[in-house]
């Protein structure tokens, strides 16, 4: 007999090898990824959501006119066009990144990434598809401690299934910070990343005007609104992301 390597089935799910089971409730999974239907129906879904920052509204706040905002957002202007997040950065949502994160668990990423991707199909189903995915960048001292960039990984899948060119190189993080969420006030998480992003020189921007940022946590935009103004400054007027979870102190346990 000769074995032959699945190299299809491979490339849709590179975790194909091992036993599906599913990482939350650890049963035999009926999805060709490891998440089951069940618990992947069940994680906390982010509903009801401003069109900019991508919270849910409170109930006293009522969206008006055609852009639903809330009122932190209303009116004003932001160099990130629309935030969208899956789902409530609680449990399981927030052990299911941590251990694909700081577990090495590139299964759970890889699941977490499927997810997304349907959710990204379906909203750019009727919304103008971006030119090109990007990764919140980590620095190579970070990458060197975990071996992989998670935002990158979800990036990739997320890109291929719906057919969104990607790329790690248009922006690089070129300096070491602190975590975002271990600073307590905006002045200090406005000054750790001080130049702590760069474009790369030598990336074709031509043809780019449209690019969606991908990170599997956003918590107070702080990053990603920098990374937006760099794009901007480099001549792309519009700037979305994207994340796994979309985290607030409100709805933080
Ligand atoms: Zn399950
Ligand atoms: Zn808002």
């Amino acid at each position: 007999m000769r074995w032959r390597i699945p190299f299809e089935k491979l490339r849709a799910n590179p975790f194909q090898l091992l036993p599906t089971v599913c990482v939350v409730c650890l049963r035999q999974c009926d999805s060709d990824f490891n998440l089951c239907t069940a618990c992947a129906d069940q994680l906390p879904k982010l509903e009801n959501t401003c069109d900019r920052c991508g919270l849910p509204f409170s109930p006293t706040l009522v969206p008006t006119g055609n852009q639903r905002r809330c009122g932190a957002c209303v009116g004003l202007q932001f160099p990130v066009e629309s935030c969208h997040g899956l789902y409530h950065y609680r449990s399981p949502v927030d052990a299911l990144l941590s251990n694909f994160k700081f577990g090495d668990r590139l299964d759970i990423g890889f699941s977490l990434s499927r997810l997304l991707a349907r959710a990204m199909g379906e909203y750019y189903e009727t919304n103008t598809k971006p030119d090109l995915l990007i990764p919140v960048p980590i620095h190579t001292r970070r990458y060197l401690q975990r071996g992989f960039n998670q935002a990158w990984e979800l990036t990739k899948h997320a890109g291929r299934l719906n057919g969104i060119g990607i790329s790690n190189r248009l922006v690089m993080k070129t300096r070491h910070t602190e975590a975002q969420s271990k600073l307590a006030s905006a002045t200090e998480r406005k000054h750790n990343l001080r130049d702590a992003f760069a474009i790369n020189p030598r990336f074709p921007l031509k043809d780019v005007t449209h690019v969606t940022i991908i990170d599997d946590v956003v918590t107070t935009m702080s990053t990603v609104t920098v990374i937006a103004k760099l794009l901007q400054s480099h001549g792309i007027p519009r700037v979305d992301v994207w994340c796994v979870a979309r985290a607030s102190r409100i709805f933080t346990p």
